[in-house]
């Protein structure tokens, strides 16, 4: 079939067909267990709810400006004093179906076909198929030093003629790793100095751990006027648990939110106004569930990281914030697609491989489920792994023997 190149050069999200597979196993009844989602599990917060049915109630559900309406650029001016110390106008922000879109809208307003756009690995699924949708080309830094924390010198290393931009996601998905002060101090001054794009991926800069604080990166900026290319991603999706919801935003000089405006005004229209209302309800109602949020799942992370470290032969670092540990396997296997698959065939346990961040050998465990997925998960996994395990393992009243070694 004559399909684009670009379409036959991007992959399914690994991470979505992942859902779709829990949704299947689920609904035929099977006791799988999800460790591989990318969602809290949390109620989202009855203003959310409430804005988004009065508005429904009216009858009215119109068009909407494409780049957001006031309400929520309002909220977002707000939450940007408050997290950015920076004052911004409407003008400056784009509200979008999710930070997901946010994202790649931004990059299809700075990026040429064959310009590069480097981002510390591992890194999120999506940048690499992102930077390909517009002929453009991802660059995955791994460190050198074989931890999870990037220094100046991994970006430095990749930086050429067609470097356009820089994606930092701190704290990471998939790893948990939230970045030093330093070294976004260092990233932001880079990137001035060599005048590229900075977009720093927050989503998750308040789900953090052990008493972290999030980081500004704006605070380290020179250029703070319209001269700034930094651009801030930020949604509602993690912090209050409003995936479904689809709204996300980024803040950047006029001039790019006007070009990201005028893209995203062909592509959709803008995300819907009732979504949009129901984040400006979680944006401006009672907080707590954010904290309450937070705590959960810090508890989560430690109950995950206790059961990985009795798991003989796995490697795993704590995670500082996110809802993800990004643990080697590679004892058991070298190919991470290959032990993901068998823990779904043998456990039904769902992780998702390490490859699919950029890192052979690893998978992803999520920990934003209940403290019983997490234990019946990690214990599954054991029994399935462990060959001195008893022979036997029983989920509910259902018998699993083990047929492997
Ligand atoms: N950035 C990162 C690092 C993410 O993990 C995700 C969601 N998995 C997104 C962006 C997209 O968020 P949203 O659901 O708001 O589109």
């Amino acid at each position: 079939m004559s399909l684009s190149l670009i379409a036959k050069s991007i992959k399914p999200s690994p991470t979505l067909a992942l859902n779709e597979k829990f949704a299947i196993l689920k609904e035929k009844g099977d006791p799988v267990i999800h460790l591989g989602g990318g969602e809290p599990k949390t109620k989202v917060p009855m203003e959310a709810i409430m804005a988004t049915v009065s508005h429904v109630n009216t009858g009215e559900v119109r068009y909407a400006p494409a780049d957001g309406i006031p309400a929520l650029k309002q909220a977002i001016i707000r939450y940007t004093e408050e997290f950015y110390n920076r004052k911004v106008t409407p003008q400056h922000i784009i509200a979008s179906g999710g930070a997901k879109q946010a994202l790649m809208v931004a990059l299809q307003a700075i990026l040429n076909p064959q310009e590069e756009v480097i981002f510390p690995a591992p890194y999120w699924v999506s940048y690499p198929d992102m930077a390909r949708l517009i002929g453009a080309i991802p660059v995955p830094a791994l460190p050198e030093d074989g931890t999870f924390y990037p220094r100046l010198k991994d970006i430095e290393d990749r930086v050429g003629s067609y470097t356009k931009a820089v994606i930092i996601n701190s704290p990471n998905n998939p790893t948990g790793a939230m970045y030093s002060e330093e070294f976004i101090a260092d990233v932001v001054d880079f990137c001035e100095k060599k005048d590229i794009w900075l977009i720093m991926d927050d989503i998750y800069h308040r789900l953090i751990f052990d008493g972290r604080k999030p980081i500004n990166a704006f605070k380290y900026a020179k250029k703070k006027d319209e001269n700034s290319k930094m651009i801030i991603i930020n949604g509602v999706s993690k912090q209050y648990a409003m995936t479904g919801f689809r709204i996300g935003w980024a803040v950047g000089n006029k001039k790019v939110i006007e070009a990201m405006s005028n893209i995203q005004g062909h592509q959709t229209s803008g995300p819907s106004v009732l979504l949009q209302k129901a984040a400006v309800g979680a944006l401006n109602g009672i907080q707590s569930s954010v904290e309450s949020l937070r705590v959960t799942l810090e508890n989560n992370r430690n109950v995950m990281i206790d059961l990985l470290k009795s798991f003989e032969g796995v490697k795993v670092n704590k995670p500082d914030g996110t809802f993800y540990c990004f643990a080697d396997f590679s004892v058991y296997n070298k190919s991470s697609n290959a032990l993901s698959a068998f823990l779904i065939d043998k456990v039904q346990v769902l992780t998702v491989p390490g490859a699919e961040f950029g890192l052979e050998g690893y998978l992803r465990l999520s920990y934003c489920g209940t403290i019983k997925d997490i234990q019946d998960g990690i214990e599954r996994m054991k029994w399935a792994l462990d060959p001195n395990s008893p022979n036997e393992l029983y989920i509910g009243d259902r018998k699993l023997v083990r047929d492997w070694s």
